[in-house]
């Protein structure tokens, strides 16, 4: 696999309104979208968002959950996108997306849905979750039995014979080393339940194929959490999976400005380098 900087003279010769990029491994070029006429429904939605402090305007009941509030809390505010697409009739779809979750939301109406398998994720997700509490259960009471020979043995160097010592010792060693093993094993499921979540990532291209994420991730340093979850692979898939033929992609941020101050209100933003990029070129293939 080629590693991320080979690629670099490719993308200073892209087009400078490109919005989002990547290399795609089988036509052995960076694919592109630029922002064609998307900035217009993008400040569309900025007014929207503005004006409504929600984003489920499209229900008539509002949820708590879907204020826009939260965007303004600590934690900052967030990534929004759409894209300009034609259906296959001709007429113009417009596409929008938020990333990752809204609020601890992965769905709200008027808006597209993740890239990953969510009645999948809901269905492993406490089989997991209690497998976990379970491992973690299992370190605590092997670190109180750890904590208890520790004592006996001190107990046994400051009072015991050497028999008693010697037997205390080896009682604390090997509880010190079913210690480390139940933290080894909650790490060792940890990470590969990782690739159980990130094979639910099923993205689809505009050649029709359909490739786990696991796959088509272009760098070998890993997959960082949340791939796939920003609006660039969300509306693309969405727009590959309903058939429609994107044109232009705008992503803007939206609310307080970011921990590191890299993002900051009503802003526009390329396809982020991380996490977007590895995935783009085979997601915009095809088109
Ligand atoms: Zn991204
Ligand atoms: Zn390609």
């Amino acid at each position: 696999m080629k590693n991320i900087t080979d690629i670099d003279h490719l993308i200073t010769a892209l087009p400078k309104d490109a919005t989002c990029y990547g290399y795609c491994t089988a036509c052995d070029e960076v694919h592109y979208l630029t922002e064609g006429n998307s900035r217009k429904y993008a400040l569309e939605l900025m007014a929207e968002l503005e004006q409504n402090k929600r984003i489920d305007f499209h229900t008539p009941d509002p949820e708590p959950t879907f204020s826009t509030d939260c965007l303004w809390e600590k934690r900052g505010g967030q990534m929004f996108g759409v894209l300009e697409c034609v259906d296959a009739d001709g007429n113009t779809v417009v596409l929008r997306a938020f990333s990752g979750q809204f609020n601890t939301r992965w769905q709200a109406e008027g808006w597209v849905p993740p890239t990953f398998d969510l009645d999948g994720y809901y269905q492993i997700l406490p089989k997991i979750e209690s497998s976990v509490h379970q491992m973690t259960d299992d370190i605590e009471s092997c670190k109180q039995k750890a904590d208890q020979c520790k004592l006996k043995f001190e107990e046994a160097m400051r009072s015991g014979g050497r028999a008693a010592q010697k037997g205390c010792r080896r009682q604390m060693r090997e509880a010190f080393k079913a210690l480390e093993l139940s933290k080894k094993n909650r790490r060792t499921y940890s990470q590969s339940m990782m690739f159980v979540f990130q094979d639910l990532y099923q993205l689809q291209n505009f050649k029709g194929d359909q490739h786990s994420i696991l796959n088509v991730f272009y760098e070998d340093r890993g997959i960082p959490t949340g791939s796939g979850d920003c609006c660039a692979p969300k509306l693309l898939h969405a727009a590959a999976q309903n058939g429609l033929t994107p044109l232009g992609l705008t992503e803007f941020y939206f609310g307080k400005e970011n921990k590191s101050s890299t993002k900051y209100h009503k802003k526009f933003y390329l396809g982020c380098k991380n996490k977007c990029q590895p995935i783009l070129g085979y997601m915009l293939c095809g088109l």
